[in-house]
């Protein structure tokens, strides 16, 4: 790369570390044989799948029968809610998730709730995007089967209260399901600790390759499959394993999980630094919470007057990686759920900015964002007519 590049958005993905990277290699080429055969070049994936699976179930304290391979996120989170309602819809067709889900499983929610009569109870979040346990609480009736609640936002950052949310679960018999693809290698998870029956991951957002991921499913859950066909993980997920791709988040996932008081305290001055400086700029707020309630590398701001597409594209041209709302819904012009559901108005929900900083990150970049920062702010302010009508005004 000639130019230079500032990657803000490790919350869309991160790159594969090199010591992952070299671990996943012999895979495709010298042990390549299918698990499933028998001769010993298929040993050798095999033994390598199973050594993942302990690291993954020892980074979450599961055990190792209880996690299974997915294709990503998205699949362990249409695996855990749709596997559950189906499973269990002689009990009820209840299920209650938030208004700031990732699309996984607001989308999932809306599927079951148009074409299967299952009802969902979408909660309210607080302005810091985080939700009432009382509003939990009154919300769960004897045909709830399901709550599904996400650890950590990946648009601003929350962390919701997820050891009081399972404690209610456990108390009122119903299955807890969290996405924490944003919270592992973040924030400490821990199933048995937090009474988490079905958790969602993704190897690409903890530094492990793409289009890999897992569902952690406590033992003796009953749920339907998603995936029908072979008899890969314990006839449970169907299709010949992922297998370097499994070998890569399993290197990964130790690498994130071994230190998390580390990773955090070098991210979080960085964190703070740029959130400081960003709202040294007139008319801009922070979305989501502050301290740690909020995953240790996420930064959102919202800019009044102006369009966080636009910031995007002016970014970009200096090299910065960043994102608006999120990486799913951009292109759309509608603003983020997220945003509105913390209170934002539309107008102010538009011009939003999201940076998430990671281990590539280095203090050099911040203060270069710092830099290009205020003056895209303003040339773009100095083009907006919402801005001409504030200053024209009384500029209150
Ligand atoms: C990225 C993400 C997903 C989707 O994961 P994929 O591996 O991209 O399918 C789901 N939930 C959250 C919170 C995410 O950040």
């Amino acid at each position: 790369m000639n130019k230079k590049t500032v990657y803000m958005d490790y919350a869309a993905t991160t790159y594969t570390k090199p010591e992952v990277l070299e671990e996943m290699i012999p895979y495709f080429n010298q042990y390549f044989g299918n698990p499933s055969s028998i001769y010993s070049i298929s040993r050798e994936t095999k033994k390598a799948i199973d050594m993942s699976r302990d690291r993954v179930a020892k980074a979450l304290n599961a055990d190792r029968s209880e996690i299974y391979f997915t294709g990503g996120g998205s699949e362990a989170d249409n695996w855990a809610i749709k596997g559950i309602a189906f499973a269990h819809k002689n009990k009820g067709n209840h299920i209650i998730t938030t208004k700031i889900e990732h699309h996984a499983v607001l989308h999932t929610c809306e599927y079951l709730e148009k074409y299967h009569g299952f009802e969902i109870t979408y909660l309210d979040v607080n302005e810091e995007g985080i939700i009432s346990l009382e509003d939990l609480k009154n919300a769960i009736t004897d045909k709830t089967i399901l709550v599904t609640i996400m650890f950590g936002n990946n648009e601003i950052g929350s962390i919701q209260p997820i050891k009081e949310i399972g404690a209610i679960c456990k108390e009122k018999n119903v299955f807890f399901h969290t996405d924490a693809v944003q919270a592992v290698g973040n924030v400490k998870v821990d199933v048995k600790d937090m009474n988490i029956d079905l958790l969602s991951l993704a190897s690409h957002k903890f530094y492990g390759p793409k289009g890999v991921g897992a569902l952690y499913i406590r033992k003796g859950i009953r749920i339907h499959n998603l995936v029908h066909g072979g008899g890969q993980e314990k006839a449970r997920r169907a299709g010949t394993e992922n297998v370097a791709g499994i070998v890569g988040m399993g290197k990964a996932i130790e690498l994130a999980t071994e230190d998390i008081e580390k990773h955090q305290s070098r991210i979080l001055p960085l964190r703070e630094k740029l959130i400081k400086g960003l709202l040294e700029i007139p008319h801009t707020r922070l979305n989501g919470p502050t301290g740690d309630k909020r995953l240790p590398g996420n930064v959102n701001v919202c800019f009044k007057f102006i369009e966080g597409e636009s910031i995007l594209l002016m970014l970009d041209a200096m090299g910065i990686c960043a994102s608006s709302g999120s990486a799913c819904t951009s292109g759309s012009l509608d603003p983020s759920h997220v945003l509105l559901a913390i209170g934002l108005p539309h107008e102010i929900a538009h011009g939003s900015l999201r940076l998430t900083i990671g281990d590539g990150t280095t203090e050099e970049d911040i203060d270069y964002v710092l830099e290009k920062v205020p003056t895209i702010i303003q040339r773009l302010r100095d083009m907006s007519p919402l801005y001409d009508e504030f200053i024209k005004g009384d500029g209150k």
